[in-house]
């Protein structure tokens, strides 16, 4: 639910063909490529060319996946600054929502939520108590009222949060999903979120997501479910 690959995010070292190959090699089924839209990227004037490489990278990722037996899905992950810092996963988009859609990092939590619901994206809050960053202040929760689900995010630092996004979400009435934040073939970590075969687009996994009422996560070898604790 969460990779990242470096024709688009220059913290990645892994191009779109590793990823495929190296997620297969793990055993995955298929990944969303959530490349990053955020500031320290491009300003704002070149968000449509940058909007652009990001579904190149995706229609090279999702040619190559179909050669090798594997599913690629259209994500992205934005990063805003108001009211405080935190980054977003988006699922659902499609190349025409990213297309029409304002530079999404310069909106605030609730005028992002506001856009994803519009275009029927889901809003999913990427690892939302990430501590000790160098750029920004601990991160915290959004506003629950304009956020539809939180992240598991299995990296080593982030990985120990689990119980309190699990706490978090039960508070506010939200899903859960899992994701690696995949950024490098050193250090994978395995966990992530079982979804329905018969997916084909990112929309379609919106749409579930929207629905059901537990979400199915693994993490390693330990398969868990996690109720949705619905919904406002
Ligand atoms: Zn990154
Ligand atoms: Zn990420």
């Amino acid at each position: 639910m969460h990779v990242h690959t470096k024709g688009v995010s220059k913290c990645s070292c892994v191009s779109v063909e590793e990823a495929v190959d190296l997620k297969m090699a793990d055993g995955y089924d298929g990944f969303v490529l959530t490349n990053h839209c955020q500031s320290f990227y491009y300003p704002e004037r070149e968000h449509g060319k940058y909007i652009e490489r990001v579904i190149d990278e995706y229609k090279r990722a999702k040619d190559y996946g179909m050669l090798k037996g594997f599913k690629v899905f259209l994500g992205l992950e934005v990063s805003i600054h108001d009211p405080f810092y935190s980054d977003w996963l988006l699922y659902g988009a499609t190349e025409e929502f990213l297309r029409d859609t304002p530079c999404l990092y310069k909106l605030n939590q609730r005028e992002l939520y506001k856009v994803c619901q519009d275009g029927g994206v889901l809003l999913v809050q990427a690892h939302a108590y990430r501590s000790n960053l160098t750029y920004c202040d601990d991160m915290r929760p959004g506003y629950p009222d304009s956020l539809d689900g939180l992240e598991i995010n299995c990296t080593p630092r982030d990985f120990d949060t689990r119980e309190k996004i699990l706490a978090t979400a039960k508070e506010m009435g939200k899903f859960v999903v899992c994701g690696t934040d995949y950024h490098a073939p050193d250090g994978r970590v395995k966990g992530g979120t079982f979804l329905p075969r018969t997916l084909r687009t990112a929309k379609e996994i919106a749409d579930y997501l929207r629905k059901i009422e537990k979400t199915e996560l693994f993490f390693g070898k330990e398969n868990i479910s996690v109720k949705t604790f619905l919904k406002n």
